[in-house]
């Protein structure tokens, strides 16, 4: 596959799938997309502990072969302008696997998100977030030890779909009429109009990707989130499609809150994933007080994004919180917070989010031993309180280091064991 100005490494070798499930050679091939601002800051310094942490997991047995891909404001500077090239769309569906930093979206009319851009050209339907505390990290919650869930919010649908008819417009005149003469629908005079499509299709995906995921990760449950009491036939359909699912193609191995009560007097079977929902609102509030009851969470797209920002406040914040956007196979793992302009340059900033992204593509690759050293270090360096600005703000006699500090703390832990 020949690229303009895209080096592939000339060795290692590309994830492939077979079979519907990846394949991974022993040196693979994974993307990386540096990012815009700060991203000059954090990739270097995650990539150096990456690479440490693969060195010393398999002592020269593995290793990543990295590709450097360009999307957002490097991208522009080498593509005459482009902030989107084609070539490095064209590269992560060959690669099937890259994590990129944090993108600028330019100001101004014509320019769509990156971020977004990238999840409809690849069709990354599932956004997956992790919630889980480590050792020494500041955190609001008496228990924060017990937060550990997954998050899989749909990506694709949902009021988020775009199908918005501003007030005062022909189309949204045309839309209102034709709701009230001929669906007897009523609301005030000149209303925005919105439309919420949630599919069978867009719903089974999602949550067929969560349960394979509590699957391959050992999770006890996979609880729908949804409003479904006051949305029957969006949010009260998804969780209908939800248990559909799980009933049609893992019926051997999830069974339904429902049914463990009926017969099994509320203890689920050994080897069972159990499949619940909750309504939304009290989703937020059981994350509060009871998370030890929550493992795998999926959710339509708006509930998703509440929840995600709100969970991974709860252990840490959006400094240390990280993130995938997947399609079937194709994974694009990322920061989730921003380029933060003010930082960019300094080496300052946290590393964490985008580390641990890294550390949910080595579990995705099946190279748990490499994202367990990775977090032992973490929970080691900071326990002794060696932390980036943000973190020192929080914590009482912290000592603070800059991020390529943090970063060597890091694999000095990692190079000790
Ligand atoms: P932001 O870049 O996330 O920064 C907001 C604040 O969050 C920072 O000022 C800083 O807070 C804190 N922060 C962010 N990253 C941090 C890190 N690694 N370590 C420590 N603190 C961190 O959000 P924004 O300022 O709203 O957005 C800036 C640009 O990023 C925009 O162009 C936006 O479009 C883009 N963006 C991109 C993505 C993405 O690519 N996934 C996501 C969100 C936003 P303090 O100043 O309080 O220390």
């Amino acid at each position: 596959m020949g690229f303009e100005h895209i080096k592939m490494p000339e060795q290692g070798a590309r994830v492939t799938v077979e079979n519907g499930r990846l394949k991974v050679p022993d040196e693979p091939i994974l993307g990386f997309i540096e990012g815009d601002g700060i991203g000059v800051d954090i990739t270097p310094a995650c990539m150096k502990v990456w690479n440490a942490a693969i060195a010393k997991a398999y002592g020269g047995r593995r290793k990543v072969h990295w590709a450097e891909l360009y999307l957002g404001e490097k991208a522009a500077g080498i593509y005459g302008g482009n902030y989107f090239p084609e070539e490095t769309l064209e590269a992560i569906k060959h690669l099937n696997v890259a994590i990129k930093g944090p993108l600028t979206t330019p100001v101004g009319e014509g320019f769509r998100s990156l971020n977004v851009s990238l999840r409809q050209t690849l069709d990354l339907y599932a956004c997956v977030r992790p919630v889980k505390w480590y050792r020494g990290v500041p955190s609001p919650l008496k228990k924060p030890e017990e937060v550990d869930a997954v998050i899989f919010r749909e990506n694709t649908e949902d009021v988020y779909a775009g199908l918005e008819y501003q007030s005062g417009t022909e189309e949204n005149r045309k839309l209102a009429k034709f709701l009230r003469e001929e669906m007897g629908a009523e609301f005030f005079e000149d209303a925005g109009l919105g439309i919420k499509p949630i599919s069978a299709f867009g719903s089974k995906r999602l949550v067929r990707k969560a349960i394979q995921y509590a699957i391959d990760n050992n999770r006890s449950s996979v609880t729908l989130v949804h409003k479904g009491n006051i949305m029957k036939f969006t949010e009260g359909a998804f969780r209908k499609w939800g248990y559909e699912l799980a009933a049609e193609e893992f019926g051997d191995v999830t069974i339904s809150e429902e049914e463990v009560w009926e017969k099994h007097d509320g203890k689920a079977p050994e080897g069972r994933i159990v499949i619940k929902d909750r309504i939304a609102d009290i989703m937020f509030q059981l994350m509060l007080l009871r998370p030890a009851e929550f493992d795998v969470l999926a959710t339509m797209n708006l509930n998703g994004d509440y929840l995600s920002d709100a969970l991974a406040a709860e252990v840490g914040g959006m400094g240390i919180a990280p993130g995938a956007n997947m399609a079937d196979h194709v994974a694009v793992f990322e920061a989730t917070h921003g380029t933060a302009p003010k930082y960019a340059g300094k080496d300052m900033v946290n590393p964490s989010s985008l580390m641990f992204s890294g550390c949910m593509m080595f579990d995705y690759i099946g190279w748990h031993e490499v994202s367990k050293l990775i977090e032992n270090a973490f929970e080691k360096v900071v326990g002794e309180k060696v932390v980036t600005y943000d973190f020192a703000r929080l914590i009482d006699n912290a000592t603070k280091v800059p991020t390529s500090g943090f970063a060597d703390a890091l694999v000095a832990a990692i190079e000790r064991g």
